[in-house]
């Protein structure tokens, strides 16, 4: 089969469109023909390398997949050959306490199809049966891969880290990336009001056209006091975090009393600082949020099939075409997802 393979870690360049074996099946895996994959910052992470994570090489990227069953293995009883299927990223031991208990997220084996496992920029990818979700059909196969890992993400964070109240008032960063258009419609679809960064003033206009009341933009304004300035100096009960340490400080500034920063990522840094007289006698929550839940998905794919939620798709390009992905994802000039057609 064709896939995008890397067999040692560096920058774009070490990304390969090459002819590979087709995966074998264990006796409840499944085969899935691969017709789109989403690229993520996590596929930037695993491309360069991260400190501490083995990743098996050579690698095959990409963990938000569509596609149709192809082969199923001797066990598998709920998906067909033919059948369409969105796959969770998600893949966990299924056996632990953090399972059993539907925190698949919180499994000592969890990973992501793409980051320890082969992923999707491939014309077949293997993944276990439990992974295998129904397809929302009012979708091309290229909006759905836009759906998986950010909205999941956004929803873990904000429902299930953050538990975002009706009425809330939400600062989201990074409106343009996948996780800040999922956020800022999931805190709309509680009826939150939403204060949205962006580096553009055309990245701030499609930030309103999904529902953001506010908008900063972060190159001319001061997070901290444009969200002063909308809120009545009160500040936001929830900020939504995955820039580090670029907007740290604002971010933190930027809460009310009792207010709760979540974060999944740092994309310009790790380093970051508290005031604990300020963590303590303002009441500030600080939650760390890792993916999503099976669970989660499932919700998310809900609200997605019935349109109360809808992927943001940037460009298409063919998997061919991953280097340049990649390049495009690194600049920054994305508003949403970059898909891969295969
Ligand atoms: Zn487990």
């Amino acid at each position: 089969m064709k896939a995008i393979v890397f067999d040692r870690h560096g920058g774009p360049e070490v990304l390969k469109y090459t002819e590979v074996p087709e995966p074998q099946l264990g006796a409840r895996d499944v085969l899935v023909r691969v017709r789109a994959c989403a690229l993520n910052h996590l596929d930037l992470w695993v491309r360069g390398g991260l400190p501490g994570v083995a990743i098996p090489l050579p690698h095959i990227p990409g963990s938000d997949i569509s596609g149709e069953v192809a082969k199923v293995g001797a066990e598998v009883k709920r998906v067909s050959v033919g059948q369409k299927v969105l796959l969770a990223p998600g893949v966990s031991c299924g056996r632990c306490a953090a399972c059993l208990a539907g925190e698949d997220n919180k499994c000592p084996e969890f990973s992501n199809l793409g980051y320890i496992h082969d992923g999707g920029c491939a014309e077949f990818v293997r993944c276990p049966e439990v992974n295998c979700f129904a397809y929302p059909e009012k979708l091309s196969f290229e909006e759905a891969a836009a759906v998986p890992l950010v909205f999941q993400t956004a929803w873990h964070m904000l429902i299930g880290r953050a538990e975002l109240q009706p009425g809330e008032e939400v600062l989201v960063l990074g409106a343009g990336s996948g996780v800040g258009s999922a956020a800022i419609q999931i805190a709309k679809f509680f009826g939150c009001r939403v204060i949205a960064t962006a580096g553009s003033e055309e990245k701030l206009a499609k930030a309103k056209e999904l529902g953001a009341d506010e908008t900063i933009h972060h190159h001319r304004e001061k997070i901290r006091e444009a969200v002063r300035k909308f809120t009545g100096k009160r500040g936001v009960d929830v900020v939504f975090e995955h820039v580090g340490t670029a907007t740290w400080d604002d971010s933190v500034a930027s809460l009310a009393r009792g207010g709760r920063l979540v974060t999944c990522g740092a994309t310009t840094g790790f380093d970051a600082k508290i005031d604990l007289r300020f963590l303590f006698s303002r009441q500030l929550s600080i939650l760390g949020s890792y993916m999503g839940t099976k669970d989660e998905f499932a919700t998310v794919l809900k609200l997605v099939a019935s349109g109360k939620l809808k992927p943001v798709v940037d460009k298409i390009l063919a998997l061919a075409e991953c280097r340049a992905a990649h390049e495009y994802l690194e600049s920054g000039a994305q508003f949403g997802k970059v898909v891969l057609k295969v």
